[in-house]
């Protein structure tokens, strides 16, 4: 990971370049998967998540809600050790969810019988996805095992999904497979360079949208 110095070799998205590959994927994850709970991983994944609510609301009782999002933190933590620590990167855990604030099923602790979607921008080398899928399996066996009723927790169990979106795909060898259970969605796959989001933009941003238009895609 890091800026290729080479012309070509970046990608520079826009701000509707964004919404509209979102826009058409958020069709197939209403039809596919359904969420009722978006978890974006941030910074990156606020964004997108925020916009991708837009397009999947739930219905209830007739009335169209808007699906609730709760953030989590996490920061892919490169060691500066010697050359073999470099290689070895591991992900930091600066927020996690709170929940006590995951609505009426809070003594179910808040994860059971959701249909979970983790967002994210990018899924470059899966760590961070694979990371934050193992704790949330992790935290969803621990409510579990606080139901007592082997029915209802059963039920819990079968009813419980997660999903993974994330806006780019980068093609490219991964560090792991996701658990086969988990489905996945990306608006795009891209080539294994440099994603130039408009968010990031600390300059001019109108140059980042006119220096778009040299995408080679373009
Ligand atoms: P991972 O390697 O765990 O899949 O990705 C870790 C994080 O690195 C992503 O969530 C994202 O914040 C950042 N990242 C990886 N590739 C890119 C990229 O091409 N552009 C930007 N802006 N961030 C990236």
């Amino acid at each position: 990971m890091g800026h290729p110095e080479e012309p070509g070799q970046m990608i520079r998205l826009s701000y509707n370049d964004i919404h509209k590959a979102i826009q058409k994927t958020a069709v197939k994850i209403k039809d596919e998967f359904a969420p009722t709970l978006f978890i974006a991983i941030g910074g990156g994944g606020f964004i997108p998540a925020r916009i991708l609510r837009t397009f999947c609301k739930t219905t209830t009782e007739g009335k169209k809600r808007n699906i609730p999002i709760q953030a989590v933190g996490l920061t892919l933590y490169e060691s500066l050790g010697g050359i073999e620590e470099v290689a070895g990167t591991e992900v930091v855990r600066t927020q996690w969810l709170d929940f006590s604030t995951l609505g009426k099923n809070f003594n179910h602790g808040g994860l059971l019988g959701r249909r979970i979607l983790v967002v994210d921008e990018v899924d470059d080398t899966r760590k961070t996805l694979i990371y934050t899928i193992r704790e949330l399996q992790h935290d969803i066996k621990v409510q579990l095992e606080a139901v007592s009723d082997p029915d209802e927790k059963e039920r819990l169990r079968e009813e419980t999904k997660l999903a993974i979106f994330v806006v780019h795909n980068k093609l490219k060898p991964k560090t792991a497979e996701l658990p086969p259970d988990v489905q996945y969605f990306s608006a795009v796959d891209t080539p294994d360079v440099w994603l130039a989001y408009p968010w990031e933009c600390d300059g001019d941003i109108d140059e980042h949208d006119r220096l778009r238009s040299e995408n080679q895609d373009s």
